[in-house]
């Protein structure tokens, strides 16, 4: 039986993962399982699952999640801390579903235990790439990737040469905005920018989606996963979201990937992996898809990939003052205290404002990330502040 934990079980990765782990019971034995404050589902999840221990993030959430499993052998635990403390908990797969940057360090402990590490927290490479892949490779644990783009990237190098890859091309579907005209954009609200055409997933991805600020992010989680050069990652706009990702090769060869729009696919390839295993999601039927559309994207429309690439280009902190910034951003848009396209010029403006604090790659450290990120935080607010 293999142990498994998963970080943000109760989110939208955590759930799908828990459908797949649910089909073959036989097969996992549950150590720990992480929520938030939806503390009535992640009792619900450790009972079905019979899991070691149920972990809020939340000090507060303690004593309702303690009462809804009394009477069960599980152990409850809460806060930052004990949330990071289950990485210590021998586990062969790890998911790491944590939405944010709160996903960082419990991903980062996980890594020491020499394993696998299947990562959906995109912020984590945004903020502390060099830190994760370092620490991967220092305890010889395995990272796999779960966001659908760098799944079907990887799924696309298994047996290839690194170096004969000339480009990686990574698919948008343009978000809830998409048709939209340019000029429009500043008007779209909350709900607008949770409707997504194409994916069902969390709403801060949601709306990342929207702006295309996830897209920005999953230009640096390319470059930070697979170390190709910032010049050799391009986004392309492809609305229908059924190729995830391509790679050109030196031969002129394109690999796609292609596959429907459900997260269990890319869960299930790091769950099954090095193997491949039944996963039941939808068979695209091509005859009936009949078309496949791609559209430029374009950085003036989409001013986060073109923050995005000034974020490879400089390297060392740009990243977790990047998602800092977005982070803080995104709350106050939730909050409805800046419209939508205000979000891209915050994170502009933090960025420019703590140009002084990027330093390199090799300045890098857990704390010095740690730091920059409140750092950015605040500097973010009282940009926003300021309006
Ligand atoms: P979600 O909001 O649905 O779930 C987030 C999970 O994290 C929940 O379990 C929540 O309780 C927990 N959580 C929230 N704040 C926390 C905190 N401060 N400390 C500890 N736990 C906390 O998010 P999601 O859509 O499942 O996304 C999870 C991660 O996977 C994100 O990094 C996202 O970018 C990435 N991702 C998601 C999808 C998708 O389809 N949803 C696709 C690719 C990548
Ligand atoms: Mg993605």
């Amino acid at each position: 039986m293999r142990k498994v934990t998963i970080f943000g079980s109760t989110g939208s990765i955590g759930e799908n993962t828990v459908d797949l782990i649910k089909r073959s019971p036989e097969a996992y034995d549950i150590v720990a399982l992480t929520g938030g404050r939806n503390v009535k589902r992640l009792a619900e999840q450790a009972i079905e699952l019979n899991a070691d221990i149920a972990v809020t993030a939340f000090d507060a959430c303690y004593t309702e999640l303690k009462d809804a499993l009394s009477g069960y052998d599980i152990e409850v635990a809460a806060g930052a801390d004990a949330v990071a403390e289950v990485a210590d908990r021998p586990s062969d797969w790890v998911m790491s579903a944590i939405v944010g940057a709160a996903g960082l360090v419990p991903g980062l402990a996980a890594l020491k235990q020499g394993k696998t590490l299947a990562l959906a927290n995109k912020e984590s490479l945004v903020t502390a790439g060099p830190i994760l892949m370092g620490e991967a490779h220092r305890y010889q644990a395995t990272v796999l990737p779960v966001d659908s783009e760098h799944s079907a990237v990887f799924q696309a190098l298994v047996g290839e040469d690194i170096d004969a890859v000339e480009r990686v091309i990574i698919t948008a579907s343009g978000g809830a905005f998409r048709d939209w005209p340019t000029k429009d954009l500043h008007k779209a609200t909350v709900e607008d920018a949770c409707t997504h055409p194409n994916w069902d997933m969390g709403q801060r991805i949601t709306i990342d989606s929207a702006s295309l600020f996830n897209k920005a992010m999953e230009l640096i989680e390319t470059k930070e996963f697979f170390g190709v050069r910032p010049d050799q990652i391009e986004a392309i706009v492809h609305p229908q979201s059924l190729i995830h990702a391509l790679v050109g090769f030196n031969d002129g060869a394109l690999m796609a990937h292609i596959g429907p729009h459900d997260m269990r696919h890319a869960i299930g390839y790091a769950l099954h992996w090095p193997n491949r295993g039944h996963v039941p999601v939808e068979r695209l039927d091509l005859a009936k898809i009949a078309q496949l559309d791609f559209r430029p994207a374009d950085p003036i429309r989409y001013p986060a990939l073109r923050l995005a690439r000034e974020v490879m280009d400089a390297g060392g902190h740009a990243g977790a003052i990047f998602n800092a910034a977005k982070e803080a951003a995104m709350d106050a848009f939730i909050a409805r205290n800046i419209g939508f396209t205000r979000m891209a010029d915050v994170v502009d403006a933090t960025l420019s404002t703590l140009s002084g604090e990027i330093g390199s790659c090799e300045d890098m450290s857990l704390d010095s990330v740690l730091a920059v990120d409140h750092l950015a935080r605040k500097t973010a607010q009282e940009i926003i502040a300021a309006g």
